[in-house]
């Protein structure tokens, strides 16, 4: 089998993360070394967008049930143990709950600064998950030429 980004056991990690947090978006960062999959890390991490509305609704008007944000102090020590390793962040996930799978204009806006991409080079992981139960999932990667995301075509599909 032809060499992915990222493992069916990776997946499935997600995919119970999802599914544990269902209602709630679930998020998370995968690391690991450039070329393979092997050596992945799956950080699943808190989604702080409750507290965020509970401190600030008028700020973050959607809750955890619709949008997500990575705890930022865990953001930088997964980051920060990355880079010790030599890893890169491969891929950001999160779910959308009664939803499909599909990379919304908030999801491009959370991934862009000043029009590029926030982290070159780590694809976007979005898993639905209707009824507790995961449906699909899908991958998005920055294309240079377009400007912008494009779905990738996963090996398992
Ligand atoms: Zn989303």
């Amino acid at each position: 089998m032809e060499d992915s980004f990222i493992s069916q056991k990776d997946l499935d990690r997600i995919f119970g993360h999802a599914q544990k947090e269902h209602p709630r978006e679930c998020c998370g960062i995968v690391t690991g070394p450039e070329k393979e999959a092997k050596g992945n890390i799956v950080y699943p991490c808190a989604n702080i967008q409750n507290r965020l509305h509970d401190e600030n609704p008028k700020e973050h008007p959607r809750d955890a049930r619709t949008a997500y944000y990575i705890d930022p102090d865990e953001l930088l020590k997964i980051l920060k143990a990355a880079k010790k390793k030599s890893h890169s962040i491969k891929a950001i996930y999160h779910s959308h709950t009664e939803n499909q799978a599909y990379f919304s204009e908030e999801d491009r806006k959370r991934a862009l600064v000043w029009g590029e991409p926030l982290y070159p080079g780590a694809r976007y992981i979005v898993v639905s998950v209707i009824g507790g139960k995961v449906e699909e999932f899908k991958i998005f990667a920055w294309d240079e030429k377009a400007g912008d995301f494009r779905q990738e075509k996963h090996l398992n599909d």
